[in-house]
């Protein structure tokens, strides 16, 4: 039986299992749901060994549980090592009244499938389970039909396959980069797969490459020991407010570019190969617009597409300001104090300890004679990325293209969740294979997913396996 005719035919026992996992609410956020999430492990680790992984355990974190599972490949020796992360949290459900259908008593509806988590995570991460297992089919490894069934190798997948689902992506991933670090053997892998993305649409699909990544600072700009009247005082001592403004105006230059010291000294182009796979996704800038709360014009650094903006290149933006009289009515004083919150988005390479240095010294740099400044710098996410042209991404698209028959593009991601943690902490190189939507409404009300997408997924997961073991990764 070939990959597609294995997932075809075992499709309804697909759907049934997801609908069990999917009807326990593991929301990580809530504490009155821990039971559910630990529930939610169980069902995961019972589920992988009846689908045939030899080793499934359920890993304390400290936190909540993550699920690991093993499938070592028919010869281990020489077999590249494959890891999958997806995780089995899910995001709470509030506004309930919102929602079209109870969101744990999932159901089928119009070719899809009703629920929360049934794209993120639980309905990507199930495809991988059938995915092995269509691979073995179709290799003859599963079914007495094959005379190669009772050998033992080839009930083995052709990568040492592993699982790591986590139980708290949703609520930060709190416990899991030292997870990794204690674990860093039993996870050591050649390859680390995310299937938890999105796709640009059902007829264009299409593979992530990177995820920006972030640092929050704040800056507070003091002058006088109090607020001063602005007829006694004003214009002979210098205006926090004012230093303020000038320093966060001159945040970006005439052409939108940061002007912070070294800002783009790391920062990967992007090649002349990839801006023209991304020029091809069928971008309509209208309604982008309207997605962006309706925003009324695009806008950004000069030299670039909107999506190349969005994905590819770093920001600077002001994500508050304040200071001085804001109550009604006038107040003529010059302020004590002003204040600001600024967030930089990162690009792979940039590393999040040079930008927070770099702005430290530009504040220094834009800090008026008799003004004093305090600059603080939150907790930071670093950016990731997979080059289009390495042997995993390569070797991934070829899988999704086999598996959707048609040219399979590239898109980045804003968000960043612990995909730089795994990367970094396991020194492996990320591929994207994932098959969720837009549509799918994931955090929000009435999240769904494509079955048809899905399975397509499982086929692409059963490919994926035989290009990987083919693809030189060492
Ligand atoms: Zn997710």
């Amino acid at each position: 039986m070939d990959v597609r005719g294995y997932v075809e035919s075992n499709a309804r026992e697909f759907i049934d299992d997801l609908q069990q996992w999917l009807a326990i609410p593991s929301i990580s956020a809530d504490p009155d749901r821990h039971p559910d999430v630990r529930r939610s492990a169980g069902w995961l680790a019972a589920h992988l060994r009846a689908a045939g992984f030899p080793v499934a355990e359920i890993w304390d974190t400290g936190g909540l549980p993550a699920v690991f599972a093993e499938w070592p490949a028919a010869d281990p020796e020489t077999a590249p090592v494959v890891l999958v992360y997806g995780h089995h949290d899910v995001q709470p459900v509030e506004p309930l009244e919102e929602w079209d259908y109870p969101p744990f008593e999932p159901a089928e509806r119009d070719g899809r499938l009703l629920g929360r988590g049934a794209s993120d995570d639980k309905g990507q991460v199930l495809i991988h389970s059938l995915g092995v297992r269509a691979g073995l089919a179709a290799r003859g490894g599963l079914g007495g039909s094959s005379p190669r069934a009772s050998t033992v190798g080839a009930a083995a997948p052709p990568v040492t396959l592993k699982l790591l689902v986590e139980g708290e992506e949703e609520s930060g991933s709190e416990h899991f980069a030292d997870l990794l670090r204690r674990e860093r053997e039993r996870l050591a892998c050649d390859v680390i797969v995310i299937s938890d993305t999105t796709m640009w649409a059902a007829d264009v699909p299409s593979m992530c490459t990177g995820m920006r990544g972030l640092i929050p600072v704040e800056v507070t700009l003091t002058g006088p020991v109090r607020d001063l009247h602005s007829g006694s005082f004003g214009g002979g001592v210098p205006n926090p407010l004012h230093a303020m403004a000038a320093l966060l105006a001159g945040l970006h230059d005439e052409q939108g570019r940061i002007t912070l010291p070294r800002f783009y000294d790391r920062v990967l182009p992007l090649s002349d190969t990839e801006r023209a796979l991304l020029a091809r996704l069928p971008f309509d800038e209208k309604h982008w617009l309207a997605e962006a709360g309706e925003s009324g014009a695009a806008y950004g650094e000069q030299g670039f597409s909107t999506l190349e903006r969005i994905w590819a290149r770093p920001t600077a933006e002001v994500n508050g300001m304040w200071g001085g009289h804001t109550g009604p009515g006038s107040k003529t004083i010059i302020p004590r104090s002003a204040h600001a919150k600024i967030s930089f988005r990162l690009v792979a390479e940039q590393d999040p300890a040079d930008v927070g240095e770099a702005f430290r010294e530009y504040v220094a740099a834009h800090t008026p004679d008799g003004l004093e400044a305090t600059v603080s710098v939150g907790p930071a996410v670093r950016p990731c990325h997979s080059p289009i042209d390495s042997p995993a991404v390569l070797a991934g698209r070829r899988a999704m293209q086999r598996a959707f028959g048609r040219e399979v593009l590239f898109t980045k991601e804003g968000g960043s969740g612990p995909e730089a943690d795994l990367a970094d902490i396991l020194a492996a190189p990320l591929v994207f294979v994932a098959v969720g939507l837009d549509a799918d409404q994931v955090h929000a009300p009435n999240e769904s997913v494509d079955v048809s997408l899905l399975l397509l997924g499982a086929q692409a997961s059963a490919y994926l396996w035989d290009e990987l073991a083919a693809a030189d990764l060492r």
